[in-house]
């Protein structure tokens, strides 16, 4: 069995660590025999969607946002069908406000990817710092660190998670990140899968179930994971 990944930008869009998550999708494939394959693109290269069973996509400052967002835009109805069809897809800060129609660098108003219909506005002040969410769909804690000026309406979407401490997708709603088929967008860094193992498994068996079929993962050992993850959680809940 043999999972692509593909990584887009990664000399552009790779703030706090994001590259982690490619590292933990991979370690957690290679344990359970599963053929991970990483395709890393560069911005002038063609995206193979045919042979992606994973895209992720980091976070990047406003330079490198608008340079990936302008040559994305240029294949955008190839992603919009690929998200359509229940391709897997993890968007972090950056990455996940360029899914959106729009986003906001100061007074500027960016066109982004229409892939979903949500978008971003722009907060003077930056929304940083340690974030938990509680996330129904996992049944588990969501542990994670956000660094953004953007303010992120999902209107009706699902979102990953409830903000138990943090800010979330606009410090107000209470609510973080969004869920779309197969699609995840979050602010959150960290990384964020190294940290929070059952949304990695979750992401890879997505990615196998649209391949080969549903299947069981097996167990791995997390005490490592976890031990990063309790402390986070334990440290601003006491649980
Ligand atoms: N420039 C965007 C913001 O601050 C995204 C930053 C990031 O990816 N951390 O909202």
């Amino acid at each position: 069995m043999k999972i692509t990944v593909a990584h887009l930008y990664p000399d552009l869009l790779n703030l706090y660590g994001d590259t982690g998550n490619i590292t933990a999708l991979v370690y957690r494939m290679q344990k359970r025999g599963i053929e991970a394959n990483v395709v890393n693109y560069g911005i002038n290269d063609e995206v193979d969607f045919d042979n992606t069973d994973i895209l992720f996509l980091g976070g990047g400052s406003d330079k490198e946002m608008r340079i990936v967002c302008s040559r994305m835009r240029e294949y955008r109805d190839k992603l919009k069908a690929y998200v359509e069809d229940d391709g897997c897809v993890l968007a972090v800060c950056g990455g996940y406000q360029l899914l959106g129609t729009s986003y906001m660098i100061g007074d500027e108003t960016v066109n982004a990817l229409e892939v979903l219909s949500i978008s971003s506005a722009y907060s003077p002040d930056r929304l940083i710092g340690d974030i938990i969410l509680q996330s129904d769909l996992l049944g588990t804690k969501i542990v994670g660190f956000e660094n953004h000026n953007g303010l992120m309406d999902i209107g009706d979407y699902a979102p990953l998670g409830k903000v138990i401490c943090g800010h979330g997708n606009n410090g107000k709603s209470g609510y973080e990140g969004v869920i779309y088929k197969n699609t995840i967008g979050s602010y959150l860094h960290g990384p964020l899968l190294p940290k929070n193992p059952v949304l990695t498994d979750y992401i890879i068996t997505k990615s196998i179930e649209k391949r080969y079929g549903l299947q069981t993962l097996t167990e791995l050992d997390d005490n490592f994971e976890n031990l990063a993850h309790d402390y986070i959680v334990n440290k601003y809940t006491g649980d």
